[in-house]
């Protein structure tokens, strides 16, 4: 059984695949609530204030917002960027544009694959014969 620490207390867990402990995750599930509810009295608010309201580290707001389980319709002082080139963003991981190109590149990878999965294979396995030959042959 594989254990981790919690991200947020510390507390040894069984590890699933979240890296909070059932208490924690049941926190962070009713502070998104309380997120939501807030927003939809006072839509406006930016992400300071929602944190504020929450009485919650912004952190946890930014976290939602990566994770696109909260929207806002402010998106002054929020600091996210995309982890591709930087380029701050309001929500998600990554910028429109990036999004677009690593959905264009996965698009062409997936599409390669079924072409090409067969000679790859090949040509790998042709590669890995090929550099223990030398070493087996040394001519
Ligand atoms: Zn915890
Ligand atoms: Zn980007």
């Amino acid at each position: 059984m594989a254990m981790a620490n919690c991200e947020r207390c510390g507390k040894l867990f069984v590890f699933l695949s979240i890296k909070l402990c059932p208490e924690c995750r049941e926190h962070e599930d009713k502070c998104l609530r309380r997120a939501r509810e807030i927003l939809m009295r006072e839509p406006n608010l930016s992400i300071i204030e929602l944190a504020e309201r929450l009485g919650e580290p912004l952190e946890l707001v930014e976290k939602f917002l990566r994770e696109k389980r909260l929207t806002l319709k402010r998106r002054d002082g929020v600091n996210l960027a995309c982890e591709i080139c930087g380029k701050p963003i309001s929500e998600g991981r990554r910028c429109t544009s990036c999004d677009l190109r690593m959905r264009r590149i996965a698009d062409d990878i997936a599409a390669e694959g079924k072409r090409e999965s067969r000679e790859k294979m090949h040509s790998l396995s042709t590669i890995r014969k090929r550099s223990v030959g030398v070493e087996d042959e040394e001519e």
